[in-house]
């Protein structure tokens, strides 16, 4: 069904392709297709500026460090992934990331510096000081300001308020066409370069989260709607401190506060993380935010606090301005107050499986970034690794663009097939997203068990019969999109029986030797008559 060598029209327009996303990795990608003599296009659906890209804070990890090698950042890499980190693509991530921060540089990223050499900072489950940083707590800012800026002064076009809403494919499943809608207008390019898909992740999907309303997963649905391969839908990643305070936005507080001293306590003003691991605050994400939601549970209240006045006040506002400057608009000064967070939906491990070039299954389409599933991050990213991810793999696609070649993912072991209802094609009831963002929380949140996900699942499924097209040609609304990749979620997490990761399931709280392996899930046409 799909083809192993790119198609003559795919590769005669390759000059010319579509990126689509104008985070790290779609202005990365464009950036570095124009400076190599391509004419890509960046489409993305909001502001070039929307992205979870600018939210982002830590830094970016690279084994630049004179402790440090690349073969550590390795094996931190592989340690936080649950058993399942792919150790090819991580390879490739920590080795060729001094190359890309190189870049980085070049484009003008203006990282922090000491004495004039780059500093570097230190993050949970980082056994070296190995985070850049820039603008103290922007790091995702100065990035996308920077590649931004040099993207159009070097000439990419650029399409705002423009969203992918569907490829076609021709009889051969070739990729052949590109549904985008500009605003409310419609308009279909029946574009022949390759598509480039940088769409981030799914995040925004759940009532708490970190991430802005940008990451509604759509490129996840589009890619399965036309047939590719999707994995590991079941590892979204939850961070543990975000902002909490009814009706306030949920800001994040990078997990670089623990790095740099911070506690954590509960509604009693316990200090309890050593209490649920030996590393305390700085164990992996996801021990955290569970422990988080098993204190919450406890002493029944809905956030614990951060207790930052450990950190010396001017370092703790040298560092990090960003986080000092929201909270002063809640009358907070974390050198001095407590500060309430809750855990939030933070990362999309899984999406559209790439090999390690950003090939999908389906020829002609690419990805990378948030979207893409490389296998590098396993079952659980490492903190920073994912800013990397897209210039590392952005790269690679750049690479395919320029010499496309016949390839993609291999397989997993086992896949789940999923048919679509032909739907009513009725507009979103109201409130459809409040309830779809409720239900992914509590039912497919932190700690999931089946009885909750069929539950879930259920719904998902009413909301596509009423959402979903009358034919299938017809391109779905963004709300379809949505529910389709919450239904990915839901079902993926339903069918893996264990806990493994940032996969937690009640039922089967263990890892399970037998189910050391990715699941895939593919959307399949109706059966004829
Ligand atoms: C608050 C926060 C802090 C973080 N901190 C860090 C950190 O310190 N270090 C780190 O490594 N990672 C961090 N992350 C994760 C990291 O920021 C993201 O994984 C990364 O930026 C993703 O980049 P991307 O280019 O793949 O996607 P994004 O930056 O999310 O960009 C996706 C783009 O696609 C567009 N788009 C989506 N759907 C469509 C559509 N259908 N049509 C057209 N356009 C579309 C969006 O509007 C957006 O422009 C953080 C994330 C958040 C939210």
């Amino acid at each position: 069904m799909y083809p192993s060598t790119l198609p003559a029209a795919v590769a005669e327009g390759a000059g010319r392709p579509l990126v689509v996303g104008s985070g790290i990795a779609g202005l990365y990608v464009a950036l570095r297709a124009r400076e190599l003599g391509l004419r890509p296009t960046i489409v993305t659906k909001a502001t070039l500026d929307d992205s979870n890209t600018r939210y982002a804070q830590g830094g970016i990890a690279a084994a630049i460090g004179p402790e440090d090698s690349p073969a550590r950042h390795l094996e931190d890499t592989v340690r936080a992934g649950g058993g399942l980190v792919d150790r090819t693509a991580a390879r490739i991530l920590v080795e060729e990331a001094p190359r890309r921060i190189a870049d980085l540089v070049r484009f003008g990223v203006p990282f922090d510096t000491v004495e004039g050499q780059i500093a570097l900072g230190r993050e949970a489950a980082h056994s070296r000081t190995r985070i850049l940083h820039a603008g103290g707590d922007a790091t995702g800012l100065q990035i996308e300001e920077t590649l931004k800026r040099r993207a159009i002064a070097a000439g990419v076009e650029t399409r705002e308020r423009t969203s992918l809403r569907r490829l076609y494919l021709d009889s051969s499943g070739r990729l052949n066409a590109v549904l985008v809608r500009e605003g409310e207008r419609g308009g279909e390019i029946a574009d022949e370069g390759p598509v480039v898909l940088a769409t981030g992740g799914a995040g925004s999907l759940y009532r708490e989260s970190s991430n802005p309303s940008v990451a509604t997963g759509e490129g996840v649905a589009v890619a399965a709607r036309a047939g590719a391969l999707i994995v590991d839908m079941e590892f979204m990643q939850f961070h543990p401190t975000v902002f909490f305070r009814e009706g306030a936005p949920r800001f994040l507080l990078t997990e670089a506060l623990r790095g740099e001293g911070a506690w954590l306590r509960n509604e009693l003003g316990e200090r309890f993380l050593p209490r649920y691991h030996p590393d305390a605050e700085l164990a992996p994400r996801d021990i955290v935010s569970r422990a988080i939601h098993s204190e919450m549970e406890r002493t029944r209240t809905r956030c614990v606090y951060l207790d930052a006045t450990a950190i010396p006040r001017d370092r703790l506002f040298a560092r990090f301005p960003t986080i000092c400057h929201f909270l002063s608009g809640f009358a907070l000064d974390p050198s001095r107050d407590l500060v309430p967070v809750t855990p939030a939906a933070h990362f999309m491990i899984g999406g559209v499986s790439t090999d390690h070039e950003g090939r999908s299954s389906l020829s002609g389409l690419l990805a990378c970034g948030e979207v893409a599933a490389t296998g590098v991050h396993g079952a659980n990213r490492l903190a920073s690794n994912s800013l990397l991810e897209g210039v590392v793999f952005g790269e690679r696609v750049v690479r395919q663009l320029l010499h496309p070649v016949a390839g993609g993912p291999r397989p997993p072991p086992r896949e789940i097939a999923l048919t679509l209802p032909p739907g009513a094609g009725r507009p979103p009831p109201e409130g459809v997203l409040v309830e779809l963002r409720e239900t992914l929380w509590e039912e497919v949140g932190i700690v999931r068990s089946a009885a909750g996900l069929r539950r879930a699942m259920r719904r998902f499924e009413q909301l596509l019969t009423r959402l979903e097209p009358p034919r299938p040609e017809l391109p779905p609304s963004p709300a379809a999109h949505s529910v389709l990749t919450a239904l990915l979620i839901a079902r993926a997490a339903l069918a893996r029986e264990e806990s493994r990761g940032a996969h937690f399931r009640s039922d089967y709280p263990r890892p399970r030797p037998e189910w050391r392996f990715h699941l895939g899930e593919r959307v399949v046409p109706a059966p004829r008559g």
